[in-house]
């Protein structure tokens, strides 16, 4: 980087394992760190290791990680001139993405509007259609305000659809609906819902597909027209909306495909002047892409990509943020091998009941193609008012059967004690038949655990 650098102190605006490896990307742009922490999260890796640390409230994160006003507030007292929301937490709230700029700060991440445009599902799915990305097919704009209308829709869609809050989120505000007799309920009690939880009772609705699988494209963008697309990732592997397990790049497809899929991704993301990092969430069946929403922010899983590419996607998006212009282009991204991550939750691996508490032994796995992220230490607390991620295990290996050889024995290689984790799931899974073939679909994992009981 130039000594013409727009910031040279970031605060890290999250913790856990994410605010780890944001700041390991600074420390290796030379950039110093801020880490702000509740007051549960005191004793944090990264507060330990960065420059500044500052509490900036108690574990609540609505009084903390989710302060606007106390997060600008440290960025002033600390001297740092940029914010990277990290995931969750403010990372998509398009007005605190405004706030930062507007207080002279530089946001790591798209612009407030973009990130405003990509929020509201129904102005998202339009922007895409317009930009030749493969929706799913539906109602193509709010629902209209005549039930006999919204029967019309429905039925020129076809039976079974979903029924969604265009400021829907995390899995809610949605409801099948399978017969037509069903549908005017459903979209009263969706509507009440949607604006119970989002503040918006706007609602939209799309085919409901059977058994899609979840595939996701990262694009990188700079601010000089420049949009990457880095392969594509297979989500697949769901409980309730939460991914457990996710690879890249998805088994099966034909890379032309991929290519094809991504190749309108980046277009998009030129039209629509997108900055930074962001994944496109498409379902696939039947060898059909249909885009469902845009992230637009760096995703839990970005490692797998990270592993088959070599991008460092978290230094991009701090190298984008001093203006920079990406200095790979698209023929220079080869996608390498298979990786596979496995997300380690502090709970039981088969009713999922949250298992905080104090871990005394925490002993990794190593050796080539393992990688291990994640912010705990023998000794450290799982706090029970954030998610249980603990850690991301992500194998690498030149085919997927090697990556899953090594994921094995890396898994079999840990010993964690003082709270339950989901490890013996993800070795349960990794062994599975199914899973090993490839490709299963988005309901594969909640049927597999309902069989199991
Ligand atoms: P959220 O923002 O709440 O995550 P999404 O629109 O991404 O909402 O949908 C979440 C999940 O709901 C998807 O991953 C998929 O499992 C299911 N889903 C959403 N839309 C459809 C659809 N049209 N057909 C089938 N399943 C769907």
């Amino acid at each position: 980087m130039s000594d013409t650098l727009r910031f040279k102190r970031v605060l890290i605006a999250n913790r856990g394992e994410i605010a780890l490896r944001i700041q390991r990307a600074c420390r290796q742009l030379g950039l110093e760190t801020v880490a702000v922490y509740s007051e549960a999260d005191a004793d944090s890796r990264h507060v330990h290791e960065a420059d500044v640390a500052l509490c900036i409230g108690p574990a609540a994160a609505a009084r903390s990680y989710l302060d606007p006003d106390g997060l600008l507030l440290a960025a002033r007292m600390t001297g740092a001139t940029a914010i990277h929301p990290g995931y969750g937490f403010l990372s998509e709230n398009a007005d605190f993405a405004d706030a930062v700029e507007a207080a002279g700060l530089t946001f790591i991440g798209p612009t407030g509007a973009s990130i405003r445009m990509m929020g509201d599902k129904i102005t998202a799915k339009q922007a895409m259609r317009d930009a030749n990305v493969p929706c799913v097919p539906g109602s193509d704009g709010p629902l209209p305000a005549a039930m006999e209308d919204v029967h019309a829709v429905a039925r020129q869609v076809g039976f079974p659809v979903i029924v969604k809050a265009s400021g829907g989120g995390g899995g809610r505000g949605m409801r099948v609906v399978e017969r037509a007799e069903d549908l005017t309920q459903a979209v009263a009690l969706t509507a009440k819902e949607a604006q119970q939880a989002f503040g918006n009772p706007t609602l939209y609705l799309e085919r409901f597909m059977q058994k899609p699988r979840h595939i996701e494209i990262q694009v990188l963008c700079d601010t000089h027209g420049t949009a990457l697309w880095l392969g594509a990732r297979d989500c697949s592997l769901q409980r309730r909306h939460q991914k457990v397990l996710e690879e890249a790049s998805p088994p099966g497809i034909a890379p032309e495909t991929i290519a094809e899929i991504g190749a309108r991704c980046a277009q998009a993301c030129r039209r629509i002047g997108y900055r930074g990092a962001g994944t496109f969430e498409f379902l696939y069946e039947d060898g059909v892409f249909a885009f469902i929403e845009m992230n637009t922010r760096v995703q839990v899983e970005h490692p797998i990509t990270e592993e088959i590419t070599g991008v460092d996607i978290v230094a991009e998006q701090l190298r984008i943020a001093q203006g920079e212009a990406l200095r790979i282009r698209q023929e220079d991204i080869r996608l390498r091998g298979h990786a596979i991550e496995c997300r380690l939750n502090a709970e039981d691996p088969f009713t999922f009941v949250p298992s905080p508490g104090t871990i005394t032994r925490w002993d990794l796995p190593g050796g080539p193609g393992i990688r291990v992220d994640t912010h705990v230490v023998s000794g450290y607390t799982v706090q029970p008012y954030y998610d249980s991620l603990i850690g991301k295990v992500i194998g690498y290996g030149a085919s997927r059967a090697e990556a899953i050889a090594r994921l094995r024995t890396a898994l079999a290689e840990m010993r964690v004690e003082g709270v339950a984790t989901n490890i013996a799931l993800h070795q349960d899974l990794l062994a599975d038949p199914h899973f090993q073939r490839g490709g299963v679909d988005i309901h594969y994992l909640e049927r597999w655990l309902a069989e199991r009981t």
